[in-house]
């Protein structure tokens, strides 16, 4: 400032120099005076265009460029430059952390929707496109409710009370497929709201089964339970004779020992689903467990049928298989109870054990039975599914028999494999991948 004034001092002294030097012989004063006006005149008006040039820069947005060197205004426009800077460092900051937030609600695995006061989409992620079908161009600043045409959804929203989700069909929902979601408003700010929307389907079709589940084994359970508890009521209220008090209670037996069963079907179900997964370094012998099944298969065959089965055992390829040979005998005997269970004394069952090329195994049962309609095949392993009832309750099944099969298969990383041919025959049978299998047996040190 004292500058300013210092130079603002110099000019118009040096103006009023110039006047009394023009004006010797005349008024020298008057001359003075006339050129310090001038003087100041001449510095206001410089002072005036680097203000001006100043004014010109900001307008037009161009702070970098301007450079008007010492002075005032020099100062006030560096000064501008730095504050336009600072303030330039922050806009980039805040826009990066915008960014990142946008991209963490992007990579959240739920839906996000940002709608303003009056419900329009301000913003939303790709598992709410996804959810929603939306396309990011075409529906921004759409009314939510005039692209979501649920009618649960209306009605959630006309309610606005957002304490709770509501549950309503997915995009490409259909029947044979369908998609739950659930949305939740919750509000924010003034007047707005953010939508969270999650795929619930495989939610719900856990709980299905689980209800499924349970009603099936109270249902499997009651049955037994109700003749038994008939059975009972007659022993203690009719006086029976010893052969018949003997019929009796050996039809009591037969019921207690289907509840049995199935008691050890489920809890055999449930440790295969909770307990890890079997050892890869225990190796059992093939010819071990094909003798054991051997075994069960005659036991199970002379109890269900009078004459003799055609039954037949074979391996082809002596080796070992890794896992767990509780596990593994419990699947075969399944197979192969089965077969002996579903096919007629006078035909044929036939248990093989054969090498594969690439260096895995297959086990399989091949029966000439009653055989299994194409429709059946796929939902064979889900509990409880049965495709003659009377037979499978009549022969001691409970309906989780393939259902074990399926998960000791995974469980070894093998496969099973179901081919029928209603009036023909079946062949069940389980691929052991190689690294399952180990051809020659390991001499013990
Ligand atoms: P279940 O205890 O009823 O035998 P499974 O899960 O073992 O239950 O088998 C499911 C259904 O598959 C059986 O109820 C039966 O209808 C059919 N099934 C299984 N094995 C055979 C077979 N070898 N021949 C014909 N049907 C079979």
């Amino acid at each position: 400032m004292l500058w300013r004034l210092f130079s603002f001092a110099v000019c118009q002294g040096l103006a009023a120099g110039a006047g009394w030097y023009l004006a010797l012989d005349g008024d020298e004063w008057l001359g003075s005076l006339a050129m310090a006006l001038v003087g100041g005149y001449v510095w206001l008006s410089f002072d005036a265009v680097r203000g001006a040039r100043l004014l010109r820069w900001l307008r037009k947005g161009e702070t970098d460029s301007v450079a008007l060197g010492s002075g005032l205004w020099g100062e006030v426009s560096d000064r501008i430059r730095r504050l336009v800077r600072a303030h330039d460092r922050l806009a980039v900051e805040s826009e990066g952390r915008l960014q990142d937030f946008l991209a963490a609600l992007q990579a959240s695995p739920n839906g996000v929707v940002l709608l303003d006061s009056q419900g329009r989409i301000e913003w939303f992620n790709q598992t709410a496109a996804t959810h929603f079908g939306f396309d990011a161009r075409r529906d921004m600043l759409q009314h939510f409710g005039n692209l979501v045409r649920d009618p649960g959804f209306a009605a959630y929203w006309g309610a606005r009370d957002f304490r709770h989700d509501v549950v309503m069909p997915g995009r490409n929902n259909s029947s044979s497929k369908p998609v739950k979601l659930s949305v939740h408003l919750h509000s924010y700010g003034e007047g707005r709201s953010l939508l969270l929307s999650r795929d619930i389907t495989a939610v719900e079709q856990a709980e299905a089964m689980r209800r499924d589940f349970v009603a099936n084994v109270s249902h499997e359970i009651r049955t037994p339970l109700t003749v038994l508890a008939g059975f009972v009521e007659t022993l203690q209220s009719l006086p029976l004779n010893d052969e018949e008090r003997q019929r009796y209670l050996g039809l009591m037996s037969q019921q207690a020992q289907r509840m049995q069963t199935l008691v050890t079907d489920l809890l055999m179900l449930s440790r295969l689903e909770g307990s890890p997964l079997p050892p890869t370094q225990e190796w059992i012998s093939v010819g071990t467990l094909m003798a054991q099944c051997q075994q069960d298969a005659h036991d199970l065959s002379s109890v269900l049928w009078t004459c003799p089965q055609d039954m037949g055992f074979a391996v082809e390829g002596e080796c070992e298989v890794s896992g767990s040979s509780t596990e593994l005998l419990s699947a075969m005997s399944n197979l192969v109870g089965n077969a002996i269970r579903y096919t007629p004394a006078d035909k044929t069952i036939r248990v093989s054990w054969k090498a594969m090329p690439e260096g895995g195994a297959r086990f399989s049962v091949q029966d000439t039975g009653p055989g299994i309609a194409p429709e059946h095949i796929a939902r064979l392993t889900e509990r409880f599914y049965r495709v003659d009832r009377s037979r499978s309750r009549d022969t001691g099944g409970t309906g989780l028999g393939l259902a074990i099969v399926k998960h000791v298969a995974q469980r070894h990383g093998a496969e099973l494999g179901i081919t029928s041919t209603p009036g023909k025959g079946s062949i069940f049978s389980i691929t052991f991948p190689a690294q399952r299998i180990r051809r020659h047996r390991v001499a013990l040190a």
